[in-house]
């Protein structure tokens, strides 16, 4: 309790004193989205800073007293990197909510880590601009978080992931100290590329404080399909024609048949999934897989004239139902998946991987197989074009036996994707829960280099250890 107090003081005489939690209000802070798979810390104190001096003092006063500061923004990870699982000082980025823009530079925008993702996208529409990184959380996730874990999302596959969108970082470093990294006040992108460095660090080499983002002019146009394939291979069929014809599509996510059947409920278009809804067909929905495509563009004409290509290519391939359908109503369905499957017993180990999109049906394949063994009722679903898979294996989170099974399916997941020629991450990054398969699996000579680079970064150890690279 001593402890804990004089920490409080001290911490109070570097940022306002209503900045500093009380710990009765720890409890969202002790745990991101892993949560659904059991993972929670307990941290010392959670404080939410309001500038970037306040950052640098925080960080300053971390090293000194050698506790972990485990940055965190809207805590919505999936990888438990901002779950401070070493205690110490959870620093919460949600005050720092500044929002700038420059007339000279129209299609940029600078906004505070805190800012939520939602809030971003919505600030560029309003310029008649877009912002495309959409992770799925990001009407609670931040841009620092998402800068950090380099997020992808549905529209990764047309336009990038987040990091494809920075043009410059404001990052408080080890000893407190502020530096602007990339284009803008200083144009220093001659040097080694930090920007990059930091883009996907996952909190473990700095504190993005500020982002200046790059915006796009915004496709006046966008089209949705879906195709539904009574078998796997078909839909491998299609995805490899589609991947080596010139469609390039925004867009293209797929879904298992018991993803599917699962959410068939809230489906927009519930009637296409018929086929699979049809009590005598149910056991077959095993091998059945939808893929959902959008084009998008600036004309009508040539985004139509780009669906009929489209629409003639999937129908080569045999699908049981293709339409056009809302992209929208797509997007707050496939938003609302994570949590519903998670719902249905309560816990849910969802790892994510990536495998090169040609070995997709192979995964899928695999994936079920590893959940009958395991008698672990599986899902999947992700980002086909990406070769993003989200495998889910679930679980009654009270019930140890089920929680190793569940656990034991996605380390399983993770070892079937790299057989494959894959990753261990899709999308989500390392943090806590792969971290050691990270520096079994790596290559041992890039692994010096990247402890080489912690280490000068962050040479007390205190930036979220423990996360994405072991020391
Ligand atoms: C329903 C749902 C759907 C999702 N869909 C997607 C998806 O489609 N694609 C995808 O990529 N991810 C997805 N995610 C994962 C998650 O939304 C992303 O990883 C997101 O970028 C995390 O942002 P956050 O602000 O919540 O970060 P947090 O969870 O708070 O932190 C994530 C990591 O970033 C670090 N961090 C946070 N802020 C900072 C900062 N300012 N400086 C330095 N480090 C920082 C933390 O230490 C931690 O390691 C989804 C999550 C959920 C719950």
């Amino acid at each position: 309790m001593g402890v804990a107090r004089g920490l409080e003081r001290d911490l109070r005489a570097i940022v306002p004193a209503d900045a500093v939690l009380a710990a009765a209000r720890f409890g969202p802070y002790c745990h991101d989205a892993t949560i659904q798979r059991g993972l929670r810390g307990q941290p010392q104190a959670v404080v939410c800073p309001e500038q970037t001096a306040q950052i640098g003092a925080l960080l300053r006063y971390c090293e000194q007293h050698s506790l972990p500061l485990v940055p965190r923004g809207g805590g919505t990870g999936l990888a438990g990197g901002a779950s401070p699982l070493a205690g110490g000082v959870v620093l919460c980025t949600e005050r720092l909510r500044m929002v700038a823009s420059d007339p000279a530079e129209p299609a940029t925008l600078v906004v505070g880590a805190g800012v939520r993702t939602a809030e971003v996208q919505r600030l560029a529409r309003e310029r008649g601009l877009l912002f495309a990184p959409d992770p799925g959380g990001a009407s609670i996730s931040t841009i620092g978080g998402n800068v950090a874990t380099n997020a992808g999302g549905p529209h990764a596959l047309g336009y990038g992931r987040t990091g494809a969108f920075v043009c410059g970082l404001e990052v408080v470093l080890s000893g407190g100290e502020r530096a602007w990294c990339g284009e803008g006040e200083r144009r220093e992108r001659c040097g080694y590329d930090l920007p990059a460095l930091l883009i996907g660090s996952e909190g473990t080499l700095g504190v993005i404080s500020a982002v200046k983002l790059r915006l796009l002019p915004a496709p006046q146009v966008a089209r949705t399909w879906l195709a539904l394939f009574e078998a796997c291979e078909q839909a491998q069929s299609a995805l490899d024609l589609l991947l080596a014809s010139g469609l390039a599509p925004s867009l293209l996510d797929f879904f298992d048949g018991p993803t599917l059947l699962a959410a068939a409920a809230r489906f927009p278009a519930r009637q296409l999934l018929a086929p699979l809804l049809d009590r005598g067909r149910q056991q077959h929905a095993r091998g059945a897989l939808a893929l959902v495509v959008e084009l998008d563009g600036h004309q009508a004409s040539a985004v139509n004239e780009r669906g009929q290509e489209l629409c003639g290519l999937l129908e080569e391939c045999g699908p049981l139902r293709l339409a056009e359908i809302s992209g929208s109503a797509f997007a707050s369905w496939r938003e609302g998946l994570g949590p519903l499957l998670a719902s249905l017993r309560g816990g849910r180990v969802n790892d994510d991987l990536y495998v090169p999109p040609r070995r997709l049906g192979e995964a899928l394949a695999g994936i079920a197989a590893i959940g009958e063994e395991l008698a672990v009722e599986s899902f999947a679903f992700g980002h086909a074009g990406e070769g993003v898979v989200h495998a889910s294996f679930l679980a009654a989170i009270e019930r140890a036996d089920e929680r190793e099974r569940a656990h034991l399916a996605g380390e399983r997941a993770l070892e079937l994707g790299l057989e494959l020629g894959g990753a261990i991450s899709g999308e989500h990054g390392i943090g806590a829960i792969k971290v050691d398969l990270y520096a079994q699996r790596s290559d041992p000579a890039a692994l010096r280099v990247q402890r080489a680079i912690k280490q000068a970064l962050d040479p007390h150890g205190v930036l979220n250890p423990g996360k994405k690279l072991r020391a």
